[in-house]
């Protein structure tokens, strides 16, 4: 085993190391990639968002064949070929991570495919790789996340699975339990509703997506409440019994009761994959949820170390790892910058989608912060009504004094496109005035958020706003 050193080492081939990694070498650093799966891409790439994007958009052309009857056009019932349907989202991965790959080379990144743990501040052991040791002058921590299972919910059994299990997609079961109403649950219970599984939502708090404003997710709920066998709401599943006919799962709370299913998909949430990465050995400091700490450089308490994604903290997003990997690069590279943002985007992909950035309703309210809201109901878009897609609203949260927008929410078809030009109105300290006077092309929904904005004006063409 041979020892070697480098200026920049990034542990974690994810959306925030390849990031950070890509950015550090197009400023001239010397860099070492070190990621312990045989491809790059991390779980965002491999095990999360372009995975599941790629079955919900199956999901989606499933559910708009069967609602065009609606309109007039009857498909026949469809015939799914899950192994071609596996195989279409693994060419997708595939081809995203070959071209990652290509990327890094071109930067003339060296890879070196090994589990990295830390033997001082200034030198990692290497497991898997020809190179054992390697003494880095700074150290970009990117190890990410993994599933977090209750104990009570721990079965070793293949029909309990977690998100990674649910999109291999083994087979499609005939009743689904999704424990956790959020992100994973919806997203993933949205791809076995469309493939024709009677899907089950077991929610402890008493609301899909908690945190979420009510407003936005009552679109979705209604629409899951026809999709969905039930969303069980203040209930919690205790214990999982898997036997010969099923898993036997045990309910507390407002829907207390035994249910049998064919499959479990838990979806209780993610922590942060620290442990087992020898930080006992540096002056890292990890908090009570496993989080490191880190200042608004990403700077870790050991200052030559820096830590992004989803190990450095909420929201566990991609775009806000990538976001964080290219600071913490560019402060390794002597810039002086930091990570403050306006707002970082959140979309759930279910359909409707939800998307909001900045400041929310339900965070307002709970600062007891004063703010203008203006609602623009999607049943006065026109482009809504060609799209059959009434079922949306886009609202902006704004300063009631300067009108300053503060926060955007939109529920809808397409919500995740639309939500950009909100972080940008929100990250450019845009007033409702630069929005509503921004011309919106027709007929687009976009026009829902020019629309709100003049509706905070008080005067909105498709709204009749009562004057104040
Ligand atoms: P990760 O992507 O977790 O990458 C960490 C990498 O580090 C991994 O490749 C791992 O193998 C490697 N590693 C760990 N330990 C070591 C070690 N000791 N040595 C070497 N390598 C190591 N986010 C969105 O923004 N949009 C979405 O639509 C979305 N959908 C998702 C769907 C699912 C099902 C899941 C599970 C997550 C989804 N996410 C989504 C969240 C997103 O995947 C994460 O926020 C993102 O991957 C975090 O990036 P990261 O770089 O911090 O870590
Ligand atoms: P989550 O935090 O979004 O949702 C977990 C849900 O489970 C919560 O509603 C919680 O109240 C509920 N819950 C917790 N314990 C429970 C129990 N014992 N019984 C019933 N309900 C329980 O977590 P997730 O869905 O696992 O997703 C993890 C993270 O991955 C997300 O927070 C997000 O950061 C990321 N993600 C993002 C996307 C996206 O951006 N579209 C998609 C998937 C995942």
């Amino acid at each position: 085993m041979s020892t070697s050193d480098c200026q920049l080492v990034v542990i974690g081939g994810g959306p925030g190391g390849y990031a950070a990694a890509f950015r550090a070498a197009d400023l001239g650093l010397d860099v070492t990639l070190v990621e312990s799966a045989p491809r790059l891409g991390g779980v965002c790439l491999l095990r999360g968002c372009i995975p599941s994007k790629a079955l919900l958009h199956v999901a989606r052309v499933l559910t708009e064949a069967r609602e065009a009857a609606e309109w007039g056009i009857r498909f026949g019932s469809p015939t799914i070929d899950l192994g071609a349907v596996r195989d279409w989202k693994d060419r997708v991965i595939g081809r995203l991570a070959d071209g990652v790959l290509e990327l890094a080379r071109r930067r003339g990144i060296r890879i070196l495919h090994a589990r990295a743990t830390f033997v001082d501040s200034q030198t990692l052991r290497l497991e898997g790789a020809d190179v054992g040791t390697l003494r880095f002058r700074n150290a970009i921590l990117a190890t990410g996340s993994i599933p977090a299972v209750p104990p009570p919910l721990a079965a070793d059994d293949p029909r309990v699975i977690d998100s990674t299990g649910a999109l291999e997609l083994q087979d499609i079961p005939a009743r689904l339990l999704v424990v956790g109403g959020g992100y994973i649950g919806l997203e993933m219970g949205t791809v076995y509703s469309a493939l024709g599984s009677r899907v089950v939502v077991v929610e402890m708090t008493d609301g899909l997506l908690p945190g979420v404003d009510r407003d936005l997710v009552r679109p979705l709920a209604q629409r899951l409440k026809e999709r969905f066998e039930a969303v069980h709401l203040n209930t919690r599943v205790v214990a999982l019994r898997p036997d010969a006919d099923g898993v036997l799962a045990s309910l507390e709370g407002a829907s207390a009761g035994e249910e049998r299913f064919d499959r479990v998909l838990i979806a209780v949430g993610r922590r942060p994959n620290s442990l087992n990465l020898g930080l006992e050995n540096t002056k890292v400091i990890v908090d009570g949820r496993g989080f490191v700490q880190v200042d608004r450089q990403l700077r870790t308490a050991d200052a030559n170390i820096f830590a992004i994604g989803d190990l450095a903290g909420e929201p566990m997003l991609a775009h806000k790892a990538s976001h964080e990997g290219r600071t913490a690069a560019e402060v390794v590279a002597g810039h002086d910058t930091e990570f403050d943002k306006a707002a970082i985007p959140a979309v759930v992909f279910t359909d409707p989608e939800i998307a909001w950035c900045g400041l929310t309703e339900t965070q307002a309210r709970s600062q007891g912060r004063e703010v203008q809201v203006a609602r623009f109901p999607w049943g006065a878009s026109g482009r809504a009504a060609t799209l059959g897609r009434a079922d949306g609203v886009t609202k902006l949260i704004c300063d009631p004094q300067t009108q300053r927008v503060l926060g955007v929410g939109i529920t809808g078809a397409g919500a995740g496109e639309l939500i950009a030009e909100g972080v940008l109105a929100v990250e450019m300290a845009a007033v409702a005035r630069d929005v509503a006077e921004t011309v919106h092309p027709h007929p687009t929904l976009s026009e829902t958020v020019g629309e709100s904005a003049e509706a905070v004006l008080g005067s909105a063409t498709h709204l009749f706003v009562r004057r104040a």
